[in-house]
């Protein structure tokens, strides 16, 4: 058993219909770089825990205050948390960033993280993990979003949808989910289907009250299934249900 719903094969063909539904219901999202691997991380560092705004604020002020990441390694943790306090946790995060640049630059002072490019993708993500305060999600926004490799980030509103679309069972851990969900989708969909389940989570599929009456994808879904012909009970078609965690992520 491995987490995700049903047979494999079956899975998969059901995934590949909602990314062209939400292809067509938000664009098919096309990767492009933006951000290096080492500015993607600590970007990703600093957007732990807060919202974008704030997080960008902290960037823009740690990348104004200090010309190179090596001045950042070696500045006074204090000064480190000055320059990023808009992004809430700073000291927590300051630390992290340090002992992050540290690890990296000794590794490769010329071109930091460079390797998450040509190592395996197993590989490149047991790398960034092994770096202080990295876990599955951190690590798969700089594989996908810094080099283009199919690598999902599941944040709150991918973990909400996949459970109510069936995609996985209530009882996966959003850290469970990554690799469970980025096996159910072909490489060249792991972009736009990241970023149309968000914007899918943010305007239909909201974690109360979800509009399932315009969703595009209700026929696919689980959640309304059960709402609609079963019980009544979202879920109620998987044994061991664990409706507490979707109490827990509404908060
Ligand atoms: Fe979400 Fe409802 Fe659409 Fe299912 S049918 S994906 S629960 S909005």
């Amino acid at each position: 058993m491995n987490g995700t719903v049903g047979n494999q094969p079956a899975l998969r063909r059901q995934v590949r219909d909602i990314v062209l539904r939400l292809d067509d219901a938000y664009g098919r999202k096309t990767w492009v770089p933006y951000h290096g691997p080492l500015e993607e991380l600590v970007q990703t560092i600093l957007s732990q825990h807060t919202s974008d705004v704030n997080s960008e604020r902290a960037y823009l002020e740690l990348r104004r205050r200090f010309s190179t990441w090596e001045a950042v390694r070696d500045a006074p943790v204090d000064d480190v948390v000055d320059a990023i306090r808009s992004g809430g946790l700073a000291e927590q995060k300051a630390r992290r960033i340090q002992q992050v640049l540290a690890t990296v630059l000794d590794c490769d002072p010329d071109e930091p993280l460079s390797c998450l490019n040509s190592l395996p993708l197993d590989e490149a993500k047991a790398y960034l993990t092994s770096l202080p305060g990295v876990g599955p999600k951190t690590a798969a926004c700089v594989l996908l979003f810094a080099c283009g490799r199919p690598a999902l980030p599941v944040d709150t509103h991918v973990y909400r949808v996949s459970k109510r679309l069936g995609l996985i069972d209530e009882r996966v851990t959003e850290q469970q989910a990554h690799d469970r969900l980025e096996s159910l989708l072909d490489a060249e969909d792991v972009y736009t289907f990241h970023v149309n389940m968000i914007a899918h989570g943010r305007a239909v599929c909201t974690a109360r009250n979800p509009r399932c009456a315009t969703c595009p994808l209700s026929d696919l879904c689980r959640y309304y299934r059960d709402m609609t012909q079963g019980s009544g009970v979202p879920g109620a078609s998987l044994s061991g249900t664990n409706r507490s965690s979707e109490s827990r992520e509404q908060r």
